[in-house]
Order: C-alpha cells, then structure tokens, then sequence
C-alpha cells in the first residue's frame, strides 16, 4: 500500500466513523473540515482527532522574574497553584507537553539545588509535575536555562544566551548539552520524550539541532522516535508536523511538532485586571465562538492543520494571580461544550507518533 493509498483509506474511515456518530454541534463544526483534517494524518484510531496543549516554560520558579525584567512577580511559584494547575488538566483530561527546565534562571540544577529556593519547595513541585502533570503530558527540557548558555567545561555561565549559543556551536557540544539536559530530567524521575526551544533557538540551524537531538535522546533513551518544538505560527498561516532528520541505521526519526495558535493568556502587558481579563476573553473567542463557527481552531480543522495551542508557565501564573490558568479552565470548557467528544486531548509525542505513522506507514 502506498502512502496515497494509506491516506484515502483513512479518510473513508474517519468520515464513516463521524457519520455513525457525530451528532449536534460537534457535527455541524467537524463536517466541512473532515476530509482535509485527514489529509495530514492525524486523526487517530478512534476517529476522534487530536488537539494538544504545549505550555512552556515550566519552574519551582517564575522564569519571567529574571528573563523580563521589570514585570513585578513573586520569584516562587507557591504549592496551591501548581497544585490548581494540576486539578485544571485533570477536570478537563487536558494533555499535550509541560516543560522543566533543568537549570531555571541559571539558579543550579534542579536534581541538586537551586539558589533562593527552599529544597522542600523543588522537591514538592517535582513531586506535582511527576505525578499531577507527566502521566497526560510529555515532559521536555527547554535546553538547560532559557538564560545564558551553560558553560560544560568550566560549570558555569557564558556571556551568551542559550538561542545564540546553539547557532554557533559545534553538533558534539549540543549533543553533550541536550544529554545533560535528559540526564538532569532523567535524575528527577521525568524522561523526556523531545525537547523544546527557547524562544526560537536553533531556527537558523535546523538540520543541526534536529541531528544533535536524535543523537542525545539515542544516548540518554534509545528512542526510535523523538521531536520537538521549535514553530509557533501564531494566527498566521499554520504549519504541518513534519520529520526533520532521519537515522537510517537505527530507525530513528525526529519531528517537528508546531504550536498553530498564539499564547492568548499571556496578558501581562496590560496593566489593569480588567484589560487581563478582556484580552482572555477575546483570545478565547477568536480561538473558538461560543457557537463553535468562527475560529482558529475550527479553521485549523478546515485546513487540515494539527490543532497545537501554545501557553507559558508566566502566562498561567500571571504575576501571582492565576488569570491565565483561570483562562484555561474557561477555553477548555468551551472546546468541551463545542466539540464534545470529536476532539481528543493528546500529548505531543503520540501526536508525532500519529503523524509518522501515517505518513511512514510500516517502516517504523
Ligand atoms: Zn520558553
């Protein structure tokens, strides 16, 4: 069978399985949007197809009290709201990917010590991410800072940040890099899956990032298939998931996954509450009407894109006082209500995995 054949296949299926039984408004969105939906491959084997939620950025600490200067947070993000955090991905079965930083704001490593932070409060934030968060979400390193580059011959800082950094270094030093980054997350009980970018590190080298993380996860994991985040499209043209690198001789493949919508929570440049809370509600509808007509989401249905939403530990946290999260739990609950069951929350890997799979069909 080729990979046309493949397609066609799935298309039929999916469309039949949504005949028998999508009913409501779940059906009325999803029926012009079926046919391209499948054209990428992504629907999975229950026909249900799949939406993820990549939030970045993820610390004991806030990343946004060293990284943006000037925005006023408090530096530990307390118990209870990770612990909110975890209760809104549970309510809703929200899954995707949740990023550690194994060195936040250049404070230390997170599997030893971080400087003005309590070792109870790392340990009890791990102990939420290692059993709250990673058995729906992947988790990955965001390099090893989000700050300056690690220096690995002398353990200390470099004068240059992390996305400059991997632009001009060698492919055995990221590779050592990204292996120290597995290594930390593997010490403290999360494996990761892929890796993510901060900001836009390694754009300009793609080809060589791709490479230096399929050597790295070979070391740390031996997985066959890993990926990353790199691309955000915002409410700009959207971007397929697509395999960047190849090895051959070990079956090994790397995928880049997009984010095909902007951070809607990320509101802290409006000074007051109210602006936050004004913005949110905008996002949200211009993500999804309440009527489930208009929006990115159900454009990226019609397109045939993969539905990845993107937000930021910041974002939820919002200087303290949870607006972000309170966001999330409201756009969840309207992707439920429009929806219904046609939409399945699914982590970032199973969603590589999917597309591989369809694309890739039997070689892997
Ligand atoms: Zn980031």
């Amino acid at each position: 069978m080729n990979n046309d054949t493949a397609m066609v296949n799935k298309i039929v299926s999916r469309r039949q399985l949504l005949k028998q039984a999508g009913t409501g408004m779940a059906a009325t969105v999803l029926s012009t949007a079926v046919g391209k939906v499948l054209a990428q491959g992504t629907p999975s084997i229950s026909g249900k197809t799949p939406i993820s939620l990549i939030i970045d950025d993820g610390a004991p600490v806030d990343p946004l009290f060293y990284e943006l200067p000037g925005y006023e947070t408090p530096l530990l993000v307390p118990r209870e709201f990770t612990q909110r955090v975890v209760e809104t991905f549970d309510r809703f079965d929200l899954r995707g990917k949740f990023t550690v930083i194994p060195m936040p704001s250049c404070l230390g490593r997170i599997d030893q010590s971080l400087k003005r932070v309590p070792a109870e409060h790392l340990a009890d934030w791990l102990k939420l991410v290692r059993e709250g968060i990673a058995p729906r979400f992947d988790i990955t390193p965001e390099f090893l800072t989000h700050m300056q580059a690690y220096n690995l011959k002398t353990g200390g800082f470099q004068h240059l940040y992390e996305d400059f950094w991997i632009s001009g270094a060698p492919i055995k030093e990221i590779v050592e890099y990204f292996v120290l980054a597995f290594q930390i997350l593997k010490n403290v009980g999360l494996p990761a899956t892929g890796i993510t970018s901060p900001w836009v590190s390694g754009i300009d080298v793609e080809k060589k990032y791709a490479q230096a993380l399929a050597d790295a996860q070979w070391q740390v994991f031996e997985r066959k298939l890993t990926w990353y985040f790199l691309h955000a499209t915002s409410w700009d043209a959207p971007r397929q998931c697509s395999i960047e690198y190849e090895d051959k001789t070990r079956g090994q493949v790397v995928v880049s996954v997009p984010a095909n919508t902007p951070d809607i929570f990320w509101s802290m440049d409006f000074p007051t509450h109210d602006e936050r809370q004004t913005f949110i509600k905008k996002g949200i509808d211009r993500l999804v009407s309440a009527d489930g007509r208009t929006g990115r989401i159900p454009q990226l249905l019609d397109s045939g894109h993969p539905v990845v939403l993107v937000t930021h530990w910041q974002s939820l946290y919002t200087q303290g006082t949870g607006l972000g999260l309170e966001g999330l739990g409201a756009l969840a609950e309207r992707i439920q209500k429009v929806f219904g069951n046609s939409l399945q929350w699914m982590s970032c890997s199973e969603l590589a995995r999917q597309y591989v799979d369809t694309i890739k069909p039997k070689t892997l």
